[in-house]
């Protein structure tokens, strides 16, 4: 029995709408991990749609090929922490270091990984979906898989470097050049963060969304123009703003029903569309809407390696902000009451919320 044995808290999901705060041992880092003190990790609304709808993206047949594990996991995939100790063979962090988790690890060996394209590797292994991840006072993870914060960024504001280099990987896949015409579907966490990145890459963006308050962040966050997909001449609107032929690029983040539909019917003939959102609906669509106009649909998820650090570089420069979208701050002991439960709520009115195991 190891004298040294200790007990913390962690949210871990265990199935579908089984979620429970529990005390689980501390884990202890591999040689070439670092263990972190957690200092905030953010909901996402995967971890609802896990809770609510899942297990769908969490690891439940069988073992993560990466990381060995699966449910019950440790939730939470958007993670900030300070160095607490490292492994023997650890490089690249130091005790003390204030990091975000690169919370993506590939295999480095399958087909799509030795082509570049690891968003889709086989063995993928996500922080919080794959492997025990942020939702507890500790974690470990490769050091490899660490990115040290610059001064810039806050503790609080580190977690949701992981919902913009969802939206970096988005906006680098769509090819977008310098003056493009670009509208963003849903200014969510991740259409905000979007939309900030298009800006980034030198595109005018229009945002869309159908709920004011979001509108109204949208504008702050610097979109160029902005419109209310709920009025009648929402798609009139949009064609004024682009002398008639509509925008060069599409991204949509909504995931609602219709809005994948309407992302394409919206992009200019020879255009691009980027889909962002993950989609429950499977809605009916006339294909020829892409052939006879020759446009491009796109997916993008997750990130591949190097979105990251590009990420952490944007928002230290003042190109993406993200303090914005801290919609609360919540100790652990209270996650599932006034995170987990505060996101099923229809208001709709949070964008993150942040959980402090000791932040
Ligand atoms: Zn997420
Ligand atoms: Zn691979």
């Amino acid at each position: 029995m190891c004298d040294n044995f200790r007990i913390m808290k962690a949210l871990r999901i265990h199935g579908n709408k089984d979620i429970r705060l529990e005390d689980i041992p501390e884990p202890v880092p591999g040689d070439d991990e670092a263990r972190l003190r957690i200092t905030n990790t953010s909901i996402c609304a995967t971890d609802i749609e896990e809770w609510q709808f899942g297990p769908l993206w969490t690891q439940h047949d069988g073992p993560n090929p990466i990381s060995g594990q699966e449910m019950p996991l440790v939730l939470g995939h958007e993670i900030s922490g300070h160095v607490e100790s490292v492994g023997s063979s650890s490089t690249g962090v130091s005790i003390g270091d204030r990091v975000v988790v690169n919370n993506v690890r590939t295999c480095g060996r399958c087909f799509w990984c030795r082509r570049g394209s690891q968003a889709t590797c086989n063995s993928m292994c996500v922080a919080g979906l794959s492997a025990d991840g942020g939702l507890a006072e500790y974690m470990t993870w490769p050091s490899s898989h660490l990115i040290k914060l610059p001064d810039s960024i806050s503790d609080r504001e580190a977690p949701l470097i992981e919902p913009a280099t969802v939206a970096v990987h988005a906006v680098r896949r769509s090819g977008v050049k310098v003056g493009d015409n670009v509208t963003v579907i849903g200014c969510g966490t991740v259409g905000l963060l979007t939309m900030q990145a298009f800006r980034a890459a030198g595109a005018r963006v229009i945002a869309v969304d159908v709920r004011e308050q979001s509108i109204t962040l949208a504008k702050s966050l610097g979109a160029d123009e902005t419109i209310n997909a709920s009025d009648a001449g929402a798609h009139d609107q949009l064609l004024d703003l682009t002398d008639g032929i509509g925008p060069d690029i599409v991204a949509e983040t909504a995931g609602a029903a219709e809005t994948p539909k309407m992302a394409i019917q919206w992009t200019r003939p020879g255009g691009t569309t980027v889909l962002v959102g993950i989609y429950s609906a499977t809605p009916k669509f006339d294909f020829n809407e892409i052939v006879g106009p020759e446009k491009t649909v796109i997916g993008s998820v997750a990130a591949s390696p190097g979105d990251m650090a590009a990420t952490v570089q944007l928002i230290a420069d003042g190109k993406m902000s993200v303090k914005e979208l801290i919609s609360a701050v919540v100790p652990l002991d209270n996650a599932i009451k006034d995170g987990f439960e505060r996101m099923l709520r229809p208001e709709k009115d949070v964008f993150r919320i942040l959980i402090s195991p000791s932040g």
